[in-house]
């Protein structure tokens, strides 16, 4: 699996159920991502301080004008 090429450059790493000790506040729906809930982190190449938690379908969806192939449509 390659690196999206996308505005920035961005890590993405997925966290595992068991992995998510803390609660993160989603900045796609601003929802809270609770313990235990398995989600992305995103983080900034350059800055690695400002990584930000996501749930899955709201990484999924957010925002990108170029996708590459993997849009799902919603039910
Ligand atoms: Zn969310």
């Amino acid at each position: 699996m390659g690196p999206h090429a996308d505005d920035e450059e961005m890590e993405v790493r997925r966290v595992q159920p068991y992995q998510a000790r803390k609660p993160y506040t989603c900045p796609g729906c601003n929802g809270e991502i609770g313990v235990g809930v398995g989600h992305v982190v995103a983080v900034p190449v350059d800055a690695p301080d400002l990584r930000r938690h996501w749930h899955h379908p709201c990484w999924e969806h957010r925002g990108r004008r170029r996708e590459t192939g993997r849009r799902r449509p919603r039910p």
